[in-house]
């Protein structure tokens, strides 16, 4: 069988949302959008299900999947409803709702309930994406409050610039959200923090924290935080070496010749590509783990195949285990050699299977 494979630790999941809501203080929400940021929601979920406060999704079809796998605990959509046909769907589910621009706050006054939905109306604070504008957003928190199908209600808000340790965005727009909330009845439930703001941010922590990237053990602050130390990779890619060159100085190795040997090398291939979702554009120079030691990719990533610099491991060969990212090595690193984060690589895992290990 291919050696490629994608190893899942719900362990080091259970650990990480564990510091997530010890950090927040207040409720979680584990964030399992995306398939669990390609780490298989319905097995993510499962993972935390009896712990975790509640889940949040990016889409109702998110959302039925985890229900249909026998998910009880809330689950909120984080885009909202796309449609008024969905909120059948949200009702029979019983799933929660963000509330992001006016069209919903008007579906839903139109659209009478049996049972009250919970809202979470969303403040656009300065990220300029979803979310009411200030002035807009204490008459559509109004118009909800006065519905007798909207139950209870949650002031949310996102960041667009938390990993920046130092910006002054992240206390912008705390500053826009807590003048909001002076004028909202008191004792307003809240919600603010991603990872890095609930890492990074401690006056973003408030009733409930959103943690999605931390939960599989990763993050991109750009400086050093302590409340990032104790998170453990949930996902491991790694393969074996098929193949071995010994190489004289001066030869091209793979498409484009991109990388040519400076010395005589060992060349291993390794079985996987960017077709199981390694980045492409990696390059040569990127950390690997060669059987536990730190090594180097060299040459262009093909879709099945990527070779590494075997000379310095003279222990290693046919065989040999490949890490690409895991517990020895962040995702974040490799990523940022190509340009990416470790949500686009992370997301992006494809054909490796995933296998999924639990020692408790
Ligand atoms: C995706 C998402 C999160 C989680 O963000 P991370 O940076 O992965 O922690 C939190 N809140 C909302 C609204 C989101 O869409």
């Amino acid at each position: 069988m291919r050696p490629a494979r994608a190893t899942i630790d719900l362990d080091a999941l259970r650990h990480n949302y564990r510091h997530a809501r010890t950090l927040g203080g207040g409720k979680a929400l584990a964030v399992v959008k995306a398939d669990a940021y390609g780490h298989g929601a319905v097995a993510c979920a499962r993972a935390l299900d009896g712990e975790a406060d509640g889940f949040g999704v990016a889409c109702i079809e998110e959302a039925i999947e985890l229900r249909e796998a026998g998910i009880r605990a809330p689950i909120l959509l984080l885009e909202g409803f796309f449609d008024a046909d969905e909120l059948p769907l949200i009702e029979r589910h019983a799933l929660w709702t963000v509330v992001a621009s006016s069209w919903q706050v008007d579906v839903l006054e139109r659209h009478p309930l049996r049972q009250p939905l919970p809202v979470w109306l969303k403040l656009d604070s300065g990220m300029h994406r979803l979310g009411l504008a200030p002035e807009d957003y204490p008459d559509a928190w109004r118009r909800l409050r006065a519905l007798p199908w909207v139950g209870d209600m949650v002031a949310m808000s996102h960041f667009s610039r938390a990993d920046e340790l130092g910006h002054a965005s992240t206390p912008a727009q705390l500053a826009t959200f807590d003048a909001m909330l002076a004028r909202l009845p008191p004792g307003t439930t809240t919600s603010l923090a991603n990872s890095a703001a609930l890492m990074a941010w401690p006056t973003a922590r408030r009733d409930w924290v959103r943690p999605g990237l931390m939960l599989y053990g990763s993050h991109m602050l750009d400086a050093p935080c302590a409340e990032a130390e104790p998170l453990r990779a949930v996902m491991e890619l790694a393969s074996r070496v098929i193949a071995v060159r010994e190489l004289a100085a001066g030869e091209p190795i793979g498409y484009a010749g991109a990388f040519t040997t400076s010395r005589p090398t060992r060349v291993g291939v390794v079985a996987a590509g960017y077709a199981d979702g390694y980045p492409q554009y990696a390059t040569s120079g990127t950390p690997v783990i060669i059987d536990g030691q730190p090594g180097e990719l060299i040459g262009r990533v093909s879709m099945d195949m990527l070779t590494v610099d075997l000379t310095d491991h003279p222990g290693a060969g046919i065989g040999s285990d490949i890490e690409l990212w895991g517990a020895r090595l962040p995702v974040a690193e490799v990523a940022a050699r190509s340009g990416n984060s470790p949500y686009r690589l992370l997301t992006g895992l494809k054909r490796a299977p995933r296998q999924v290990v639990e020692r408790s």
